[in-house]
């Protein structure tokens, strides 16, 4: 008797992650009704150079995140007149969970839990509704930070984390990545070789079909560089020169399979 009780409450707690999932997933991306993104940003080492960076901080630094979606959703057939809204939260004093380290997969289930779980406490301000996407965008000072680490976005539990510089100058180039990390929490895949960082042909060409085929002029944004020829890539300086292919188009569901 207890026994199967246990196994019922089991399947039920099952059914209900795989449900809100799902929800999760079409609701997302029907593009029914305008989904609301928040970025909130968080200082990665506690600088005044970051704490300076993200108090100068306005919406209308992370305008062209907006600007791009919604216009790459036109060209892709969506009809909604504002498929996304992009929007500046108030700054996050906790850091979120950092990575675990290596491909164990029991402590990459338990960090994606943990990171769902601090998404949840910390979207919440007082006055504001939270939004539907979660990224939290945290800001290195570029005099201490060469390089940063991976940023991710998961579409279980609809957030991203991204590592970014507090610098004026990187203000656009951060939002790539920001944008990108968004297209993942919709379902979006990556489209590059992760070993040689090569955009893959054709998903990963912005203009696969261009004649001739390199010098490419645009990035795919889930590829994240541009083939400049056959072995050089490069990384686009700001989303005027992104698009979304057809390929992502699909996973994001702006365009129905063939
Ligand atoms: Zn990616």
């Amino acid at each position: 008797m207890w026994r199967w009780l246990r196994i019922a409450i089991l399947l039920l707690v099952l059914g209900i992650a795989a449900y809100s999932t799902l929800y999760d997933r079409f609701t997302t991306t029907d593009w029914n009704e305008t989904l609301w993104i928040g970025v909130f940003p968080v200082n990665a080492g506690g600088s005044a150079v970051s704490e300076g960076y993200i108090a100068s901080l306005t919406t209308e630094d992370l305008a062209d995140i907006e600007r791009f979606i919604n216009a790459e959703a036109r060209r892709h057939g969506v009809t909604l007149s504002r498929p996304v809204r992009v929007d500046l939260y108030p700054e996050v004093h906790e850091q979120p969970p950092p990575r675990a380290r290596g491909a164990n997969p029991l402590s990459t289930v338990w960090w994606s839990l943990k990171l769902r779980w601090y998404a949840r406490r910390n979207s919440h301000p007082a006055g504001r509704p939270a939004p539907r996407i979660r990224v939290f965008v945290l800001y290195h000072d570029p005099t201490f930070t060469q390089s940063v680490p991976h940023s991710v976005g998961l579409q279980k539990g609809l957030v991203g984390v991204v590592h970014a510089y507090a610098q004026r100058d990187m203000t656009r180039t951060n939002n790539v990545v920001i944008a990108h990390e968004i297209l993942h929490t919709l379902g979006a895949t990556d489209k590059y070789d992760p070993t040689s960082l090569a955009p893959l042909y054709p998903d990963g060409y912005a203009e696969p079909e261009r004649q001739p085929r390199y010098p490419q002029r645009l990035t795919e944004i889930m590829a994240g560089r541009y083939a400049v020829d056959a072995g050089t890539y490069e990384m686009p300086e700001t989303l005027t020169d992104v698009r979304v292919g057809t390929a992502t188009a699909r996973e994001i569901r702006w365009v129905q399979a063939p």
